[in-house]
């Protein structure tokens, strides 16, 4: 276990910026998601941590300790990517207990070491199985157990649940973050999906554009998401996001007003999420639409309701499904509204 730090950290690919000047502390034991788009620069960080890639400047401290000059080998992390990179020919029991292989433990200590880390992701059944003759979940479980054999001080993980289907996600996502705390190996995990980030994380770090645009707890972002980016790219369906101008303790938009006292005047916009958007009789609300799609969820329905260009989201009793076409009025609860500046998109109060 360590604790790890990312000073002004820094990557140039030429002339492009994977990464701008990174400043993150990672505590020890804590389970810490990178979220965000693709290309965002969350697999260059990982290769950075794990010393694959080096920084164009800036420092990388693990456990306290300076590891920019240390190779990959000797940082004690173990990795899972998303493509699991299992040996074909060697048995599970062989795959996992590779690395021991390598740090030269005795064999017979190295059986245990498998059965115990094999039984941790609950494959101990199929050690002698080659990986040719495993799901893609096994595969992952396997990759796993390879990992958490040597109880490293760090675990690296980049999309380790993306080749999965939904449903094993699920409970692979349930079973890591059980065994993460159970370990209480300090984890970084990289991921594009931000149900996966708020379901695992202890703290989210989202990324755009190579740079941290917010790290907060999965409750911290999706309450009060800091600038407009996060609060489209955290919750799904995401938050509608309306611009408009403030004058007077009025906010005006394309399709209507409404009161939005104690904002200053000039560009805004605001932002609902679906939970937070109840349906009225037209003309009652705080905007006009027709209904578009009425989706039922099982415990709710997802509506999407067309306002002038725009569509907006809102989740509805699974009862209250509308006929598409139907004109309908929003009313947006005004204790859960977000403001954001009109310019900058940061979050505003
Ligand atoms: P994804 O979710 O698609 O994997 P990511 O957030 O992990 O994306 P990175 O792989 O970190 O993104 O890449 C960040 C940016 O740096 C991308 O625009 C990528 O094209 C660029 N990049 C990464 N590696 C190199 C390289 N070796 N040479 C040039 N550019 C690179």
């Amino acid at each position: 276990m360590a604790a790890v730090e990312l000073r002004d950290l820094h990557k140039t690919f030429g002339a492009y910026t994977a990464l701008e000047r990174l400043n993150l502390e990672i505590e020890d034991g804590e389970f810490l998601v990178l979220l965000g788009p693709s290309g965002c620069g969350k697999s260059t960080t990982m290769r950075l941590i794990a010393g694959l890639e080096e920084p164009s400047s800036g420092d990388i401290l693990i456990g306290g300790k300076r590891v920019n000059d240390t190779p990959p080998r000797d940082r004690d992390l173990a990795m899972v990517f998303q493509n699991y990179a299992l040996y074909p020919h060697m048995t599970v029991a062989e795959n996992i207990g590779y690395p021991l292989k390598v740090a030269r433990v005795p064999r017979t200590a190295r059986a245990d070491r498998v059965r115990a880390a094999a039984a941790k992701v609950e494959m101990a059944h199929l050690l002698d199985r080659r990986p040719g003759e495993l799901s893609g979940g096994q595969r992952q479980r396997v990759a796993l157990a390879r990992a958490i054999v040597r109880t490293p001080r760090l675990f690296l993980m980049d999309e380790p649940l993306s080749n999965l289907d939904a449903k094993l996600r699920t409970v692979m996502r349930a079973e890591l973050r059980h065994l993460q705390k159970e370990l209480a190996t300090t984890t970084i995990y990289v991921t594009h999906d931000q149900v996966e980030a708020m379901t695992l994380a202890d703290r989210i770090v989202i990324l755009n554009d190579a740079r941290i645009q917010q790290i907060g707890t999965p409750k911290e972002v999706y309450e009060r998401p800091a600038n407009t980016f996060v609060a489209g790219f955290i919750g799904g369906p995401p938050m509608t996001l309306i611009p408009g101008t403030v004058t007077a303790d009025r906010f005006t938009h394309e399709t209507g007003a409404l009161d939005l006292p104690g904002q200053p005047d000039g560009p805004a916009i605001i932002g609902a999420r679906p939970e937070d958007i109840r349906v009225t009789a037209p003309g009652a609300g705080d905007l006009d639409g027709t209904v578009f799609s009425s989706e039922l969820l099982g415990d709710a329905t997802l509506l999407t309701v067309r306002v002038g260009p725009a569509l907006v989201a809102v989740k509805v009793g699974p009862d209250d499904g509308r006929d598409m076409d139907a004109p309908v009025g929003l009313s947006l609860d005004r204790a859960k509204l977000h403001v954001f500046d009109g310019q900058t998109g940061q979050r505003r109060d």
